[in-house]
């Protein structure tokens, strides 16, 4: 009898091994299958075939169902889902959740929906220029003969045309409605404007020359990856879009992997721009119907380019001849549950086995991506200058000890910047201003026991949301929310304290200190609502907000041209903590926000509020001098065995008690320890997050140079305690270590 392996989308299931059907019929790998589980039916899909065993092995059960003729996701994405398995330390189960589309684990494909579109007639044009119309009537009209092909009532209504005023005009003749029957289109649900990108505009000599490199690596149509180190505003972008042209007149295909959600409609609409309908948008933030359509036109072979966040690493798109992994350094590649992949490195061996070039674009590359250039594994491409020759923004740094003993301790917007922020007000220019911390307060404390007010089940204070009534108490890491009791829970004074400060705080000091300007705040909170982040970023582009405060989101990768203001609230918010890539996240973000200023035609300025003016992190970043940086971190790198000089794993043990979790920490160490004497381990110690969600925390780290060993010494580890692997939480390359 035949094995068929079948992982299925279940946490922590290993892959299951079925035999053939009643037909006796064996499945292709990649296909859907429905199999027995326990007493349940589920859906998974066949990631091998083959070992033969006893037909007289009973604990093997036959497949139900096989829901596919050929392969539903292609070989080559299931072998890469196994790799990411493996690599990761994490279950084919979670892996394979992870590159299914949305509802696919039903057999049926999603329906289509359909949209109503109005179109204007042979009489509309006739009357257009004649008599007899209301003025919004031949706005209307307007606007329809300019696309022939029709406009969706829904994109109508946004514009003010409301479906009465439309009907009366095809009551009249002038306008047909029809019903069009389409893939839902995430582009349609955008009214993004994006700016037109000229086909005719001249490179610069710097983007010819990095073109034409690059486009001699895409041609030679074999594995190489390449980093694109351009500063901010050097027209990485356009070099992504003639490259990618160059790669499809080829015949090969392109995958585009931004961070973040927001920076996709921009980045597909300008895509879309060059190759038309052939472009197609993969993240989390789309409706399941939106992404499931996409996703079919992908796997059809319909689509020439994926623009998508993460996951879209796992994209059925064949012939990939281009990977490009734009801002790389990004901690939004790195998937906080498993498998804890980073999509970059996933980008990374997906193009060594489809024989393809991985472009990394960064101002500010990871420390192992530029050591990898620098040592030739990678090719080094380099943008030094701004397109026009624009000048980077001029900071100044604001020591905030100085501003305390000027304006007492409360300060929140130090003089500079708030004059800064006056001139930009005064000249009708944009501000964008970074606090990289959310919420109004960031502790409740009491004046009479010194108590804080802390989540009861996770070892922090909660942090205080809203203003008067409205105030709540959330924890950041489950959720738990409370009203802000008067008095103290632990001795019941009647004095409560806030202290810290978040976005919403400084969203309200701005408020107080420029009461003309238009202010709105982008954070995690803001925008929890679907399409309110698309929503307010284009009325930012549009110009209808002056000064947007917000989070790390407004740092990355916007092309707003009429900011010429960056302030930093707080640009130690990163330091405080004992990361070994403290220093390397503060020098990111705060070389990639001042880099939104100054874009356009006006020069930028950057304001940055620090208690260490001295730190190297912030004098660089304010410098923009990535090389220094980049020297000064590796030496501390190498000094500590961190990456890029060793690798880690870092694994965390939870536990209803601490010494449980300290106790099953250690036992984990000394069976690494006896097993591979070669590794370090470091441990156990308490977690810097102690407790979370109600569970105790022990951290074990290990340190080598092959990944393999390490992770095989942990896993042996762990299946000698079996009890032990739902448990443990394992991060294979982590970002940080907190
Ligand atoms: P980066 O991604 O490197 O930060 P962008 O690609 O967003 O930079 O480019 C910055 C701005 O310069 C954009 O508005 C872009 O349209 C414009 N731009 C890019 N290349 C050129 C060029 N060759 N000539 C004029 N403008 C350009
Ligand atoms: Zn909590």
């Amino acid at each position: 009898m035949t094995f068929i392996n079948v992982a299925v989308p279940v946490p922590g299931l290993d892959l299951l091994t079925y035999s053939a059907g009643p037909d006796g019929r064996v499945p292709a790998i990649g296909v859907r299958v429905v199999v027995p589980l326990g007493s349940r039916s589920v859906t998974g899909i066949v990631v091998g075939v083959g070992g033969t065993g006893g037909a007289g092995d009973k604990t093997i059960k036959p497949i139900r169902q096989i829901l596919d003729e050929t392969a539903f996701i292609p070989e080559e994405v299931i072998a890469l889902a196994r790799w990411t398995a493996e690599y990761y330390a994490a279950g084919p189960g979670e892996a394979i959740t992870a590159v299914l589309p949305p509802k696919a684990r039903g057999s049926r494909a999603d329906a289509h929906k359909s949209v109503r579109v109005a179109a204007i007639t042979a009489a509309g044009l006739d009357a257009l220029g004649g008599e007899g119309l209301t003025r919004k009537q031949s706005d209307a009209l307007q606007l329809l003969a300019g696309t022939p092909t029709g406009i969706a009532t829904a994109d109508l209504a946004r514009r003010g045309f409301a479906s009465d005023s439309l009907s009366r005009l095809a009551k009249q003749g002038l306008v047909t409605l029809r019903a069009d029957r389409v893939d839902r289109d995430p582009f349609g649900a955008s009214s993004y404007a994006a700016q037109a990108i000229d086909a005719e505009r001249q490179l610069t000599p710097e983007q010819r020359a990095a073109l034409s490199r690059l486009r001699a690596l895409a041609d030679a149509r074999a594995f190489r990856v390449a980093l694109l180190h351009g500063v901010t505003g050097s027209g990485k972008t356009e070099l992504y879009l003639r490259l990618s042209a160059a790669v499809r007149d080829a015949g090969r295909r392109v995958l585009l992997l931004v961070p973040e959600i927001a920076l996709t409609p921009v980045i597909a609409s300008l895509f879309r721009q060059t190759f038309g309908e052939r472009v197609a948008i993969q993240h989390s933030g789309l409706s399941d119907g939106e992404r499931h359509d996409q996703w079919q036109r992908i796997r059809r072979g319909d689509i020439d380019v994926v623009v998508g966040t993460r996951s879209a690493v796992f994209a059925p798109l064949p012939q990939v001849g281009l990977i490009i992994v734009d801002e790389e350094h990004d901690a939004s590649y790195k998937q906080d549950e498993s498998p804890r992949y980073n999509g970059r490195d996933v980008a990374i061996v997906r193009g060594q086995r489809a024989g393809a070039l991985v472009l990394l674009g960064s101002a500010t590359p990871s420390m192992e991506t530029h050591y990898h250039a620098m040592n030739a594994k990678y090719e080094r491409v380099t943008l030094e200058r701004r397109v026009l020759d624009r000048p980077l923004a001029a900071v100044t740094i604001v020591d905030m000890r100085e501003e305390y003993a000027a304006e007492g301790p409360d300060v929140i917007l130090s003089r500079p910047l708030r004059a800064a922020l006056r001139t930009r007000l005064e000249r009708r220019e944009q501000a964008l201003i970074l606090l990289n911390r959310r919420g109004f307060a960031t502790a409740v404390f009491c004046r009479q026991c010194a108590g804080t007010l802390d989540c009861p089940n996770c070892s922090v204070s909660l942090v205080i949301h809203g203003e008067g009534a409205a105030r709540r108490a959330r924890c950041h890491y489950c959720n738990f929310s409370m009203r802000v009791p008067s008095a103290c829970p632990l001795c019941a004074g009647p004095y409560l304290d806030q202290t810290g400060f978040g976005t919403e705080r400084v969203e309200s000091e701005l408020r107080a200190a420029c009461p003309d300007a238009r202010i709105a705040r982008l954070d995690r909170d803001s925008i929890r609502r679907k399409g309110s982040l698309t929503a307010l970023l284009s009325k930012f582009r549009d110009g209808d907000i002056d000064v947007l405060v917000g989070t790390q989101m407004i740092a990355k990768g916007h092309d707003f041209p009429r900011v010429t203001l960056v302030g930093v609230v707080s640009a130690d918010v990163g330091l405080g903590v004992a990361d070994f890539r403290a220093s390397e996240r503060t020098f990111q973000l705060l070389t990639q926000v001042s880099g939104r200023a100054g874009r356009g035609e006006q020069p930028g300025e950057a304001v940055v509020q620090t208690l260490y003016p001295d730190h190297y992190s912030i004098q660089l970043a304010c410098r923009q001098d990535y090389a220094a940086f980049y020297e000064k971190e590796l030496l501390f790198r190498r000094a500590m065995r961190y990456p890029p000089f060793t690798s880690i794993v870092n694994a965390i043990v939870r536990a209803r008690t601490f010494a449980g979790a300290m106790d099953d920490a250690a036992d984990v160490v000394q069976r690494i320890r006896a097993t591979d004497g070669a590794l370090l381990v470091l441990g156990p110690a308490p977690a810097p997050l102690g407790r979370l969600r109600g569970e105790y925390r022990a951290q074990l780290l290990i340190k080598g140079t092959n990944r393999k060993r390490m992770r095989e010494a942990l896993m042996r580890a762990v299946a000698a305690r079996p009890e032990l692997a739902k448990r443990i939480t394992i991060d294979v390359d982590p970002l940080s270590v907190l």
